[in-house]
C-alpha cells in the first residue's frame, strides 16, 4: 500500500507552493487507495512560529486534505534521531567537525578538513555524514545541537513506513543525501516524485523564506479558487465546488496519470 506524507515546517502559514505539494502527494496516495500522513518538521526551533502548526492543520482541513493517524511532531522525536546518529557513529559513517561557517564558506563543498580528526586545539561543533562519490559530507547535527533536516526526515520516513515522497523540485538536491543515509542505516528507499515549483511573478520560487504569499484566507470562495489553482498547476482541471468534491473529481485523473507514468517507465 502507498503511504504518502506531507511534511511542512511550521514557520508561517501555508502558501501556494506548499499547498501544491500537499495536494500532489494527497492525490498520489489516495488515488492508489493509500494512506496520507502529516508530519510537522518543527526541529528548527529558532524559525518555528508559534501557532503556525495549528494554522496549517486548519488550512488542510478547509481544503479537505484529510490525513491518517496522529500528526507527528519532530520536536517530540529527538530520541529517535539520537539513536540513528549513534548507529551512524558506530558504523563510522559520521565524523565530528570543528569548522565554522566562515571556515567552510557559505556555498562551498566541505573540504574534508575534519574527516580524519579535528585539528589540534579546535572543539567539535557539528556532526557530518561521511560522504562518498554521490554525496558530500553534509551536516547531520548542527553546531547549535539541532538535528539536521536530512537525518530527521530519513528517520521519520522509515519509522512511519512512508513508501512515496511527493515534494517540490527545490528538494531534489536533498534526495541523494537522504538515499545515502537510508543505505547507511539499512532503511528502505521510498519512491521520490518531484513536482515543478510554483514560481512568483518575478520567476522566483515561492517560499516562506522569500516572503511568499501566504494563502489569502480560508473563506469558502478563496479556498475553492485556490484549490482549483493548485490542481491546475498539477495539470488537473475540475469544476469548482466544495473542496472534497473537487478532490473527488481529481482522483480518477490522478490515478490515470499514475498508470501512464508507470507504464512509460516500464
Ligand atoms: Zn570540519
Amino acid at each position: 500500500m502507498t503511504i504518502g506524507r506531507f511534511a511542512p515546517s511550521p514557520t508561517g502559514p501555508l502558501h501556494l507552493g506548499s499547498l501544491v505539494a500537499a495536494v500532489g502527494s494527497w492525490l498520489s496516495a489516495r488515488s492508489d487507495g493509500g494512506q496520507w500522513l502529516v508530519r510537522m518538521e518543527d526541529l528548527d526551533t529558532p524559525r518555528v512560529v508559534p501557532g503556525s502548526a495549528d494554522e496549517i492543520l486548519r488550512a488542510l482541513e478547509r481544503y479537505a486534505l484529510t490525513w491518517d493517524g496522529e500528526v507527528v511532531y519532530q520536536s517530540q522525536r529527538i530520541p529517535l534521531y539520537e539513536a540513528a546518529l549513534h548507529e551512524l557513529r558506530s558504523k563510522n559513517r559520521v565524523f565530528d567537525c570543528a569548522c565554522s561557517r566562515a571556515d567552510v564558506g557559505e556555498e562551498a563543498i566541505y573540504p574534508g578538513t575534519c574527516r580524519n580528526g579535528i585539528p589540534f586545539g579546535r572543539v567539535p561543533r557539528a556532526v557530518r555524514f561521511r560522504g562518498n562519490d554521490e554525496v558530500d559530507d553534509f551536516v547531520v547535527k548542527r553546531a547549535d545541537g539541532i538535528f539536521a533536516y536530512q537525518l530527521a526526515v530519513v528517520v521519520d520516513d522509515a519509522a512511519q513506513g512512508v513508501t512515496q515522497v511527493v515534494r517540490g523540485a527545490d528538494l531534489l538536491s536533498s534526495t541523494p543525501r537522504q538515499i545515502a543515509l537510508q543505505h547507511a542505516l539499512g532503511y528502505p528507499t521510498p519512491e521520490y516524485i518531484h513536482l515543478p515549483l510554483v514560481l512568483g511573478p518575478d520567476g522566483k520560487k515561492l517560499g516562506k523564506r522569500d516572503g511568499a504569499l501566504p494563502l489569502p484566507s480560508l473563506d469558502d470562495a478563496h479556498v475553492r479558487e485556490t484549490l482549483r489553482a493548485a490542481l491546475q498547476f498539477l495539470g488537473i482541471d475540475v469544476a469548482i465546488g466544495p473542496p472534497a468534491e473537487m478532490l473527488r473529481q481529481a482522483l480518477p485523473i490522478a490515478a490515470e496519470r499514475r498508470h501512464q507514468s508507470v507504464s512509460s517507465r516500464a
